[in-house]
């Protein structure tokens, strides 16, 4: 596993009350360490595409169940992800803001 880690380094300016003062420079470092911060990222990208390829059911695909929410897809807007199973267009978005994973067969190259 690579080492990824975002780092920002940035300066603030503090103005004293008092005329006399200098005015006070501080120094920040942030270091963000959180992997999910780029995991997020994947994720917010993979549902804009998901809003891109969004599509209506095939009459076949129309009397299907998604496994998330266990209704038919009929009437709605669904994806298919890359491992060809089909979810609503809602659910699977909001599964994968979640889970990174496909619901069914638990593919994680979506
Ligand atoms: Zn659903
Ligand atoms: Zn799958």
């Amino acid at each position: 596993m690579t080492t990824r880690f975002l780092q920002f380094i940035g300066a603030i300016q503090i103005s004293t009350e008092s005329q006399t003062s200098l005015p006070i420079l501080i120094y920040f470092k942030v270091t963000d360490y959180n992997f999910q911060a780029y995991s997020r990222i994947d994720t917010d990208i993979l549902i804009t595409e998901l809003q891109t390829s969004k599509r209506i059911p095939t009459t076949t695909e129309e009397n299907e169940d998604c496994i998330i929410c266990l209704e038919t897809f009929k009437g709605r807007d669904i994806n298919s992800l890359a491992c060809n199973h089909i979810y609503h267009h809602e659910c699977i978005s909001t599964w994968l803001y979640a889970n990174k994973i496909c619901p069914i067969c638990r593919a994680t190259d979506l």
